[in-house]
């Protein structure tokens, strides 16, 4: 696996003439106690180390989508708005998805759509530039009507955790599509919100129904193949009772139709499928 910090991956075809390429932005270093929430250190420490601060490196993973003649871009990482403090205490390295994408020869004005799967900091900081303009002049982002009200709203517990600014940029410009529940951005690719990590979460659903292969990004609905057992939530999942209601419908249904799979801050190499295990579990499979 190289480390290099921008990297685009091969284009892969799936039903309906929908390409989907991962398009890697940089790194970052969640909590381990936080991001393995309810589940003990005795099991997740077999599967990832932890550095010295007890943070675990992770990427920042975007999917460069083309479908019907536009140009899809899936997340937009952190941005350039953090503190330093707060980029050290995160781990943040690069996470500004413009820079990703010239690296590897692509423009941030050919991008049609930005889809937004929720509006933590990792997702939704790079929505702006660091004037707080939007980053991409001539796309539409794809926000949940839910989550879009939730970082307007009065619950505590996400006060101050969600892109409001960001957010209000891109509605002040007349670029935010606002959707509720499952939407059609062109044929092939879907958006279906999914609550469970935070209440307007969204996953992409790729490919046409009838022959061909299909996909899914996870969102941090399953941030990593590490977190594919269906109770294995987050402690950064405000709704865990939906979680792990919405992560056991979705993933039977990966692992029954052969659904590749993308995850958002995923260090290996991507896409993967998931299995049915013998004892009635999930896992990742090729
Ligand atoms: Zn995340």
């Amino acid at each position: 696996m190289s480390e290099s910090l921008h990297q685009i991956g091969e284009p892969r075809p799936y039903a309906g003439g929908v390409s989907v390429r991962v398009v890697r932005a940089g790194w970052f270093r969640p909590d381990a106690g936080g991001f393995f929430g309810v589940v003990p250190r005795a099991l997740w420490s077999r599967l990832v180390e932890t550095d010295e601060r007890g943070r675990i490196r992770c990427r920042l993973n975007l999917l460069l989508i083309e479908a019907g003649g536009k140009r899809i871009l899936v997340e937009t990482g952190t941005g350039v708005r953090m503190t330093d403090k707060d980029r050290d205490i995160k781990g943040v390295e690069g996470g500004d998805p413009a820079a990703a994408l010239r690296a590897v020869g692509e423009a941030p004005d050919s991008i049609d759509f930005v889809v937004v799967s929720h509006l933590h900091y990792d997702h939704a900081g790079g929505m702006v530039d660091a004037a707080g303009r939007p980053l991409f002049p001539n796309a539409r982002y794809v926000v949940q009507r839910d989550e879009a009200e939730a970082a307007h709203g009065d619950e505590l517990r996400v006060q101050g955790v969600m892109e409001v600014e960001q957010l209000d940029a891109v509605r002040a410009a007349g670029q935010l599509a606002e959707v509720h529940g499952e939407a059609e951005l062109v044929e092939g690719v879907r958006v279906v919100r999914t609550g469970g990590h935070t209440r307007g979460s969204q996953a992409v659903l790729i490919g046409t129904d009838g022959t061909g292969e299909k996909a899914i990004f996870w969102g941090d609905l399953i941030p990593t193949r590490w977190q594919i057992p269906i109770r294995w939530t987050s402690a950064y999942d405000d709704y865990p009772v939906e979680a792990i209601e919405v992560r056991n419908e979705l993933v039977r249904r990966a692992a029954a139709e052969r659904w590749w799979c993308y995850f958002t801050h995923d260090p290996g190499d991507l896409p993967i499928r998931i299995e049915a295990t013998d004892k009635g579990g999930f896992r990742a499979s090729d």
